[in-house]
């Protein structure tokens, strides 16, 4: 089946970029939020983000003109419902996800696609809420999109062959690679990456490293490009959290339980970058350590 039409929901940090990637592969977008400040900040983000890409010399001024003319946005979510293929990318709650595709439902195009940028919650669970779990799959982008060369494809227990085809079509034709894995709790790159994140923070918590040395340590000595606690608040705490959870209820182990501090930097509503507080406060010059 072919693709043209795309349907992004949830105009957040993950929406945008799915937008903006999907805008200059040439696919019709629209992108929807229940925020139209949201709306209004994406679109302001994927213009600059698009013309650093002009200025970097990676993509023409003319592209750039069309990708955008490409890109419409709503409030009104029935609209996404006459796509070929959804995506989903609304907050990381399963409450969220599940009333979302129950109101897309009766304004679905007997083919639409509907998948889901979930870092962690089951897609076999979000699919049988739905019409046809059959074309439901977990399609997970990584932070930042126009970056991350890696695009995660789940299949949910039902999800068809055609499905899975159709997304593997739309992952190459954005010059991404895909990576097949498994319905289970936070699938590859969170059930390593957030265990990671979460010991961080109770490296943290438990005062044996301060977050520039946690941080520095990790950068200097295991080589990653950014410290934990640094890129936990590009993801959000909110996100990492609820991450920890999935891994947590999904898995029943104890080892998966979310620290103490990470609760408690969400409940403050330091999520991160996003709000401008999180390990790290990003509201002067420089980022300065919140602990
Ligand atoms: P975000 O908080 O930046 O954005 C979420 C957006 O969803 C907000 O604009 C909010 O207004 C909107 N929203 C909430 N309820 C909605 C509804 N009912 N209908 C439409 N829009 C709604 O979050 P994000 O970081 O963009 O994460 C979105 C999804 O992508 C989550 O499932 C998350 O797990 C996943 N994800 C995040 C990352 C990351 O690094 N942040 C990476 C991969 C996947």
């Amino acid at each position: 089946m072919s693709i043209s039409k795309v349907g992004v929901i949830g105009a957040g940090q993950m929406g945008n970029g799915i937008a903006h990637v999907m805008a200059l592969a040439e696919y019709e977008v629209i992108l929807s939020d229940v925020n139209q400040q949201a709306l209004d900040d994406a679109r302001t983000l994927i213009e600059a983000n698009m013309a650093r890409q002009v200025s970097r010399g990676k993509i023409a001024e003319a592209e750039m003109k069309a990708a955008l003319g490409r890109i419409q946005t709503t409030l009104n979510l029935p609209e996404i419902g006459a796509t070929d293929l959804v995506i989903e990318a609304a907050t990381e709650r399963e409450t969220i996800k599940q009333a979302i595709f129950e109101d897309l439902q009766p304004h679905l195009l007997p083919h639409t696609i509907l998948t889901s940028n979930t870092s962690s919650i089951s897609i076999t669970r979000l699919a049988s809420g739905t019409d046809r779990p059959e074309r439901f799959m977990g399609f997970h982008f990584m932070n930042p999109v126009p970056i991350m060369q890696l695009v995660e494809l789940i299949r949910g227990i039902a999800t068809d062959e055609e499905t899975f085809k159709a997304c593997k079509e739309v992952v190459d034709r954005l010059g991404k690679t895909a990576a097949s894995a498994e319905d289970f709790p936070a699938f590859i790159v969170n059930r390593i990456l957030m265990p990671m994140i979460n010991e961080a923070v109770y490296t943290l918590y438990e005062g044996v490293g301060s977050v520039q040395s946690i941080d520095q340590s990790m950068k200097l000595g295991a080589n990653h490009p950014m410290g934990p606690l640094e890129l936990a608040d590009f993801i959000g705490l909110d996100t990492c959290l609820a991450i920890m959870n999935v891994l947590h209820d999904g898995l029943a182990d104890t080892k998966y339980r979310p620290c103490p501090l990470l609760t408690k930097y969400v409940e403050a509503g330091w999520l991160g970058r996003k709000t401008q507080r999180g390990f790290y406060d990003y509201r002067g010059e420089t980022p300065v350590p919140t602990r």
